[in-house]
């Protein structure tokens, strides 16, 4: 019996660690490819401003610098590429941090209110450049969260600026605040051009744009919403959107509620 049974069990281990192997092997297979993609995919998204920065610098040493129009009007091109380029690398940083989880979150109590009027004011222009108007809606005007005070600015910062960016003339961006039990509800929704059905699964992901020459003319980087997915998990929540294509977008999640004891 002795024999018999460790012999099978032997058998059973090394199935199993064989077993185990395979699935390693696999695992490690898709983040090499994982990693291979997303290195194409940084690469080309800072090809884009680079060449667009290296065409008007060059062709202004090669002459251009001499005709007065011409010099400003290819020098701001030149500076809205780089600021872009900035952008992108921050992003990036951001993004590359907390996929590899070396963030620590800080949770404080903070006054949501004050976070939403702080980006309202500095978004303020910006909206109304295209007559939208910012609005929040909220019975109170301090509510108290736990959350990381800086992530959760950007955020609001991310969700607002979309809004904005994806919105025709006119309309407004609301963003509606509802406490329930232990939890504050936080919606921010646009009347902009909408997202269609089949791309709202994946405007989460990294560099995914529904339409990417708007994006890019607006200073998109293509990774705001996974920013803000990976905040909004990092908060224990999860970011939900509703959208219809000529209507508008409502992006929410819920935010724990901080109790005073
Ligand atoms: P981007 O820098 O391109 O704005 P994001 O990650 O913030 O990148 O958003 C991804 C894509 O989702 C955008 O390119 C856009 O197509 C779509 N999107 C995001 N927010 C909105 C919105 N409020 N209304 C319509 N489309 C949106």
């Amino acid at each position: 019996t002795y024999g018999h049974s460790s012999l099978n069990q032997i058998q059973q281990e090394i199935y199993s660690y064989a077993h185990v192997k395979q699935s390693e092997i696999e695992e490690l297979k898709q983040m090499a490819k994982f990693r291979r993609q997303f290195l194409a995919d940084v690469s080309h998204e800072l090809k884009t401003p680079i060449f667009a920065a290296q065409g008007f610098v060059h062709t202004l040493l090669d002459g251009a610098i001499d005709d007065k129009s011409i010099r400003m009007k290819f020098l701001k091109k030149a500076a809205k590429n780089l600021d872009g380029l900035d952008a992108l690398v921050q992003d990036l940083l951001t993004v590359s941090h907390m996929e590899a989880g070396d963030i620590t979150m800080q949770f404080e109590p903070t006054n949501i209110c004050e976070v939403v009027d702080e980006i309202f004011d500095q978004l303020e222009e910006r909206a109304a450049k295209k007559g939208i108007g910012l609005k929040l809606v909220s019975d109170k005007d301090k509510i108290l969260v736990l959350a990381d005070n800086q992530r959760i600015h950007q955020v609001f910062i991310n969700l607002i600026s979309n809004a904005i960016k994806y919105s025709d003339e006119n309309g407004d961006v609301i963003v509606t605040l509802i406490q329930k039990k232990d939890k504050l509800d936080i919606t921010v929704k646009d009347n902009g051009i909408g997202i269609p059905p089949e791309h709202l699964n994946r405007v989460f992901e990294r560099f995914y744009r529904v339409d990417k020459s708007r994006s890019k003319a607006q200073g998109g980087t293509g990774l705001g919403l996974s920013i803000v997915k990976h905040i909004v998990e990092a908060h224990l929540s999860e970011i939900k959107v509703v959208s219809n294509v000529g209507e508008g977008s409502s992006f929410s999640f819920e935010l724990e509620l901080y109790q005073a004891e």
